[in-house]
């Protein structure tokens, strides 16, 4: 067979076969750094996972481009992914960024400016910062990179004004994207960080993008370690409201579970994450999850995630104040 006949037989069967599941935005943070294995990404495993991306029609779009869609209201091509990296760390601008910049795959670079600006050992200095951005854009994660939950609205406030400040004075733009340090947040933190006016913000719990998702909660999967890309790739976005827990409760002991679901939803089985305890089978009935728990959450940030129909997931995260 012709060599170009058989590849476009090829990418045909992939687009047949290609269990396509709404957009994915990911989370790296270090590159090739052994010395923090649980958040640093093995240079191998990048290429293995750009290569994936290449070989199964996957197209890496800017967030700009996810996020203008989601204003205009469009539909989401499910073969979008969405790159991202937090911290802003040393590694990326020697390790990664030239492997990006190879497969000529864009990123949003989320910069902790406090790190930047003392030259803290570990992270970028702004002259890399500028150098990274003639490939990428760049977003915000905050000044100081605190435990948001725990911090009064004034100490956000001035946390999200001196940052915004630097990051105007050394790039010469004001980040349109916010990521939580940590993903950490609530209703509260996430008040003000859109009091900021960012086009987008970013969480860091697992699920993926439709066209239903909001723009000020996007969630974004971590690719650290060695990663089950296609198991990730398989995620679709789940539609919910949770009515119950609304943040940490009350003595840190879980009770009731109350998520209310699309209309159209119907009777079903599903399951129930709750960090430290694992999965437990739940049923949808009238479009809502009902459940009473009795389960003192054990670490500072517990997440509950709802799954329906093998892979589509809503996910909330309870951080302690
Ligand atoms: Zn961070």
């Amino acid at each position: 067979m012709p060599r170009l006949a058989a590849r476009w037989l090829l990418a045909a069967w992939f687009f047949v076969t290609a269990a396509f599941a709404d957009a994915h935005i990911f989370v790296y943070h270090r590159f090739g750094d052994n010395r923090h294995p649980s958040t640093s990404t093995a240079l191998d495993e990048l290429r293995r996972e750009f290569d994936y991306f290449k070989t199964h029609g996957y197209q890496v779009v800017p967030l700009s481009r996810l996020v203008a869609a989601l204003k205009k209201g469009e539909n989401i091509p499910d073969n979008w992914v969405v790159l991202t990296i937090d911290d802003s760390y040393r590694s990326f601008y020697e390790k990664g960024l030239p492997i990006f910049v190879e497969y000529g795959y864009p990123f949003t670079l989320f910069v902790y400016t406090k790190a930047t600006e003392a030259g803290y050992g570990d992270f970028m200095s702004w002259k890399q910062v500028n150098e990274a951005k003639k490939h990428g854009e760049l977003g915000f994660h905050s000044h100081s990179h605190p435990h948001m939950v725990s911090k009064s609205d004034a100490f956000l406030q001035e946390d999200f004004q001196k940052g915004l400040a630097l990051m105007r004075k050394r790039t010469g733009e004001r980040p349109r994207y916010f990521a939580y340090p940590y993903g950490e947040y609530d209703a509260r933190v996430r008040r003000i960080a859109e009091s900021f006016g960012f086009d987008a913000i970013c969480n860091q719990n697992v699920g993926a993008v439709s066209r239903e998702s909001s723009r000020f909660d996007l969630d974004r999967i971590a690719l650290t370690g060695r990663a089950t890309l296609a198991d990730k790739l398989r995620i679709r976005y789940l539609s919910a409201r949770w009515l119950a827990p609304e943040k940490w409760p009350e003595k840190g002991v879980l009770t009731d579970v109350h998520i209310r679901l699309k209309p159209e939803t119907k009777d079903q089985k599903g399951w129930l994450y709750l960090t430290d305890y694992g999965w437990q089978r739940v049923s949808v009935k009238g479009a809502q999850v009902r459940c009473r728990l009795d389960k003192p959450l054990r670490n500072r940030r517990s997440r509950l995630i709802l799954k329906l129909q093998k892979d589509k997931i809503n996910t909330k995260i309870l951080v302690k104040p």
